[in-house]
C-alpha cells in the first residue's frame, strides 16, 4: 500500500478560514507534523492523532520527516499556515521527493496571507499585483532589491512578506525607499499584523509614512500603486483605469509638452490639431485628468519620475522637441528640461505665460523672503497663497496669524499642518478661484494682507487683485524668479512656428 502525504493549506489563523478539504484531510491522517501554532487552530480535529511538533525554523526538518512516515505506508498531513505553496513547505516536499517513491501527495490550497490581509484593507488587490518575500534565509539580498526595483517601476501593487525581524531590521527600509524613488510617497499602503489571529492590527497610512513605521515578522505590507484608491477605513484598486481606453502608448518622435497648466494643454491641443504627434508631460495625476481633458489627442505622461527616468523616456522616444510650459515658479523642472535637452540635442523652447500687468497699490517682492517682511509690515491675520512649499519662510514669525490657501493633496496638508498652521487657517481646494470666492474666504477670516505670486492670467492673479482691490486691502506678490531659457516665448503661435521651423529630422 501507497503512503499518502497531504500537504495542507491552513490559512491565516482562525478555524473559519481553513478550508474544508483541509480538514478532511487532517481528519483521515494517522500523523500530523506542523509548528505549534498551527496546530493549536486545528486542534479539535487532532484527537486521537500521531503528533509531531518541530520548531518554526527546522523547516527542512519538517518536510524531511512527513515524507519519511508517508514513505513507511502511512497517511500523514504536513500543516502549513497560509497556502502551503506561498513561501511554505510544498516546494522543500517536491524537492526531496525521490524518482522512485510511491506515495501518493496532495496539495491543498488555502487563503495566504496577501489574500487574508487584503480582506482586512478593503480590496487593494483588485487588479495586478505581485508578492515579494524580504526574507534573505532563501534568497540573496541583491536579488531581493533588484525584484524591488522591477517591481517599484511596474504598476502593480506589491504585497510584502517576511518583512522585518530581529536581526534583519534595515532591510525593509531600503525596500522602502526604492518604491519611494519610483513611486510618489503619497500612495496608500496598509500594514496587518496578525490577519485573522489574537493580536490582529491593520492600519493604512502613505508610503512616506510607512517608511516610519517598525514591523516584525507577523505582518504583513501591502503597497499601493497611483490609482489605489481610499475610501474610509478601505483601500482598493479601481476595477478601471479612469479613460484607459483614451491612454494612448508615447508616439516616437513626438513634441514634448511639459505643462501642469491650462495654458500648456491648450498648446498640446493646437499641436496635436496641426497634426503633429504630441506627449503632455505632467506631475501628478490632477495634472493627467486635466491634460486628458483638454488635449485628448496627446499620449499622457505623469508623475515626477526624476531626471534619469526622464531622460531615458525621451531617449527611447525619439523625442523631436521639447516645449518647456511648466509653471513659472517651477524653476527645479525646467532647470532639468534644459539639462536633459542640452545632453541629448533636443531642441528646447519656453513657453512663459505672460507676466501680470501690476497695478500701483500692489506691492512687489523680490522673494519670499522679502513678501514676509512686507506683509508683517502691513498686516496681522495674513492669507498666503504662494504654495505650501514655502509656507515656512512666513511661518517661523509667530508674532502674524498665518493662514493659507493650498491644493487639496494629502501631502500638501501635512506639509501645512507641519508649518505650524493650525487646521482652522488651512483652505485646502482646488482653484482657480473667483474674485467673489477670494473675497467671501478673507472676510470671513477677516484678512488683512494677501500675499500671492506673479503665476500669469490662468493662475488666477487677476482675481486676487481683483478681490484685495475691493475689500482695501494690501496684496503682497512675489516676481517670478529670473531664470536664464535659452529660448523663449509666450504666444501659441509662435511656438507653432518654432516647431515648423524645426528640421523634419531632428
Ligand atoms: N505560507 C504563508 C506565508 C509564509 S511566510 C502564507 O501563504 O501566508 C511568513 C510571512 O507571511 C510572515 O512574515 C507574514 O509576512 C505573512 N503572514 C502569514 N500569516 C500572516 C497573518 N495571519 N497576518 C499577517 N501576515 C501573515
Amino acid at each position: 500500500m501507497h503512503g499518502q502525504l497531504n500537504l495542507v493549506s491552513v490559512g491565516p489563523g482562525s478555524t473559519e478560514l481553513i478550508p474544508p478539504r483541509a480538514r478532511a484531510a487532517i481528519e483521515r491522517s494517522e500523523v500530523i507534523v506542523g509548528y505549534g501554532l498551527y496546530l493549536k487552530w486545528i486542534q479539535p480535529w487532532l484527537e486521537g492523532k500521531e503528533i509531531h511538533e518541530l520548531p518554526l525554523t527546522q523547516e527542512r526538518d519538517r518536510a524531511a520527516l512527513a515524507l519519511k512516515i508517508a514513505r513507511s505506508g502511512r497517511t500523514v498531513s504536513l500543516v502549513s499556515s497560509g497556502d502551503i505553496g506561498v513561501y511554505g513547505l510544498a516546494p522543500l516536499v517536491f524537492e526531496m521527493l525521490e524518482a522512485t517513491d510511491k506515495l501518493d501527495v496532495q496539495v491543498i490550497p488555502g487563503i495566504t496571507a496577501a489574500l487574508s490581509c487584503a480582506s482586512l484593507l478593503g480590496a487593494p488587490l483588485g487588479h495586478d499585483f505581485a508578492t515579494l518575500s524580504l526574507s534573505d534565509l532563501l534568497c540573496p539580498w541583491p536579488w531581493i532589491e533588484e525584484r524591488a526595483t522591477l517591481l517599484a517601476r511596474s504598476d502593480l501593487a506589491v504585497v510584502l512578506y517576511n518583512v522585518q525581524s530581529e536581526a534583519r531590521r534595515d532591510g525593509v527600509y531600503r525596500i522602502l525607499d526604492i518604491f519611494l524613488h519610483h513611486r510618489p510617497g503619497t500612495i496608500w499602503c496598509g500594514t496587518v499584523r496578525n490577519a485573522y489571529r489574537e493580536g490582529e492590527a491593520t492600519a493604512v497610512c502613505s508610503l512616506k509614512e510607512l517608511r516610519e513605521r517598525n514591523f516584525d515578522m507577523l505582518t504583513t505590507l501591502v503597497i499601493g500603486t497611483r490609482f489605489t484608491k481610499r475610501t474610509g477605513p478601505f483601500l482598493y484598486a479601481p476595477r478601471g483605469y479612469h479613460g484607459w481606453e483614451t491612454q494612448k502608448p508615447i508616439p516616437p518622435q513626438a513634441v514634448w509638452l511639459f505643462t501642469g497648466t491650462r495654458d500648456g494643454n491648450k498648446l498640446a491641443a493646437e499641436c496635436a490639431a496641426q497634426g503633429m504627434a504630441t506627449v503632455v508631460s505632467v506631475a501628478t495625476e490632477y495634472g493627467a485628468t486635466q491634460a486628458l481633458r483638454h488635449s485628448p489627442e496627446s499620449a499622457i505622461v505623469s508623475g515626477r519620475i526624476g531626471q534619469t527616468a526622464r531622460t531615458n523616456l525621451l531617449k527611447q522616444s525619439k523625442a523631436r522637441a521639447v516645449v518647456d510650459a511648466t509653471h513659472p515658479f517651477s524653476t527645479a523642472i525646467s532647470s532639468q528640461l534644459m539639462a536633459i535637452c542640452g545632453e541629448l540635442n533636443i531642441p528646447y523652447l519656453r513657453f512663459n505665460r505672460p507676466k501680470s500687468w501690476l497695478p500701483s497699490h500692489v506691492l512687489a517682492a523680490g522673494s519670499m523672503e522679502e513678501a514676509a517682511n512686507i506683509a508683517r509690515a502691513q498686516g496681522n491675520r495674513i492669507f498666503i497663497s504662494t504654495g505650501v512649499k514655502d509656507l515656512n519662510t512666513f511661518t517661523k514669525t509667530t508674532d502674524r496669524e498665518w493662514f493659507a490657501r493650498i491644493t487639496p493633496g494629502v501631502e500638501s496638508l501635512e506639509r501645512a499642518l507641519a508649518a505650524g498652521l493650525p487646521a482652522s487657517h488651512i483652505c485646502a481646494m482646488q482653484g482657480p478661484f473667483s474674485q467673489r470666492a477670494n473675497e467671501s474666504l478673507w472676510l470671513d477670516w477677516q484678512i488683512d494682507c494677501v500675499v500671492t505670486k506673479d503665476s500669469g492670467e490662468t493662475g488666477g492673479l487677476p482675481a486676487k487683485i481683483a478681490a484685495a482691490h475691493a475689500l482695501k486691502i494690501p496684496l503682497v506678490v512675489v516676481q517670478r524668479p529670473e531664470i536664464n531659457y535659452p529660448s523663449f516665448t509666450e504666444t501659441t503661435d509662435a511656438v507653432l512656428g518654432w516647431l515648423k521651423a524645426l528640421p523634419v529630422d531632428a
